[in-house]
């Protein structure tokens, strides 16, 4: 029997996945389709890409469910098949890990909603919670090891995502923030002007199991460093870090990351020796970048 994931890190610092994103495009899919649809009309394709996570030593792996929830759905006219998309992505996930034959975590992926909560924007409250909660029950139900709710700039929304998962029966919360590196370069916050310490005392009074950073802008690997050891001293639940492969460029009109595995790596034992009990990648990471993270983490951890 797999322990449980808040069990398992207690013993040791697990390797999450890198982007999917990224790879789905890769992959073929077009800018502005839905990639989530792929879970139940390309699952093989979604199937490769997860697997390669796996080959790559992957202990917990995302769902492809980042824009799985009923209002992102919806902008693709695909939101009827919300519960069908979420539950064929946790297979998914599982039949990866089985294709290398090891049992790893399914972490169910909530994305933003996409858009602003009234009075600034045109969504209830109530809508996000419903969708959040209808999404989260989809995953717990097919049996997600965690819900992360991630790539998030404004407690309310991650408050609400929270307790939807809490609602779901999540055995697991993460929630994860996205900062951005101030213009001066002295610190960063998120887009709506939260801080690290700010976010982990928020979680922690919210009932969310681990704390988290993703993507952003400017977040490198040493910048996730010093998030992780901000959030370290402002709370004691786990902290989990999902850098991107460093900084966005604009390439003939497209955003590329290009940190190389071998750049990136130099960040993954600083990021052990300050904690971080799950450690993954954001935009622009790959299977390779991962693949060089697990020959790091296993050095590391062979000693330690
Ligand atoms: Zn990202």
């Amino acid at each position: 029997m797999k322990k449980p994931l808040l069990e398992a890190i207690k013993d040791r610092p697990l390797l999450g996945d890198g982007a999917m994103g990224t790879q789905l495009m890769i992959a073929g899919l077009e800018q502005g389709n839905c990639g989530e649809l792929w879970n139940i009309e390309h699952p093989d394709r979604v199937l490769g890409i997860q697997r390669r996570y796996a080959e790559a030593g992957s202990d917990c792996i995302l769902t492809n469910t980042f824009g799985g929830s009923r209002i992102m759905l919806n902008r693709h006219g695909v939101a009827d098949n919300i519960v069908e998309i979420n539950a064929a992505a946790v297979r998914i996930v599982r039949d990866a890990f089985a294709a290398v034959g090891r049992d790893g975590y399914v972490i169910g992926d909530i994305g933003p909603f996409g858009g602003l909560m009234e009075p600034y924007g045109e969504f209830t409250e109530q809508q996000v919670r419903n969708a959040f909660t209808e999404q989260a029950k989809a995953l717990v139900d097919a049996g997600a090891d965690a819900i992360i709710i991630e790539t998030q700039t404004s407690l309310e929304e991650l408050g609400i995502g929270i307790e939807a998962a809490t609602e779901a029966g999540a055995a697991c919360i993460i929630g994860s923030m996205a900062y951005d590196v101030t213009l001066d370069g002295s610190t960063f916050r998120t887009m709506m002007g939260v801080d690290p310490e700010r976010a982990a005392e928020f979680m922690e009074e919210k009932g969310a199991h681990v704390v988290a950073l993703n993507c952003g802008t400017r977040m490198d690997m040493d910048r996730a460093k010093e998030a992780v050891s901000r959030y370290k001293a402002a709370t004691g639940l786990p902290v989990m870090a999902q850098p991107n492969a460093g900084q966005p460029k604009l390439v003939n009109m497209k955003v590329v990351y290009d940190e190389t595995p071998e750049e990136m790596v130099k960040g993954v034992v600083p990021l052990l020796e300050s904690g971080t009990n799950i450690l993954g990648g954001c935009c622009g990471s790959t299977p390779d970048h991962i693949r060089a993270f697990r020959r790091a983490m296993n050095d590391y951890l062979s000693v330690h």
